[in-house]
């Protein structure tokens, strides 16, 4: 089974947390214990698996990203200097696979899935659902 959804974002970096729409979407789909990938198909947004019971871990890792990967020194910022939301992307990656447990994600109790926007603000960033496994 596999859904996609859309959601629009309102900085230029930030987190948002997808955990309760993926459990809405395996809820629909009948699974009850498998597996599901999530996608960003974005080349300057990402996927990830974090903490976020402290809002500051999430501005601690766009801040980390933020010193490892500063904006404005690359090659690619010549055509549209957005080099370092790529950068960033490439490193965090595009998607998390994560166990399905009696219908819903098994995720560590810290555990949220976020996507990352990392060049917005955007009004359309596509996330693409899939979801394998058995009914029972
Ligand atoms: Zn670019």
């Amino acid at each position: 089974m596999q859904e996609e959804f859309t959601i629009s974002t309102s900085k230029k970096q930030e987190l948002i947390d997808i955990t309760v729409k993926l459990n809405s979407i395996i809820k629909k789909s009948g699974i009850k214990n498998g597996i599901c990938s999530v996608f960003a198909a974005h080349a300057t947004a990402a996927i990830i698996i974090n903490e976020n019971y402290d809002p500051n871990i999430c501005l601690d890792l766009l801040d980390a990203l933020n010193k490892l990967v500063p904006s404005g020194i690359w090659r690619h910022d010549r055509i549209d200097g957005n080099a370092d939301s790529h950068l960033k992307s490439a490193i965090l990656g595009p998607s998390e696979t994560m166990p399905i447990k009696n219908g819903r994600l098994d995720l560590g109790q810290w555990q949220a899935v976020q996507f990352c926007e990392l060049d917005g603000p955007r009004s359309e960033r596509k996330i693409i659902v899939t979801i394998l496994g058995d009914k029972k």
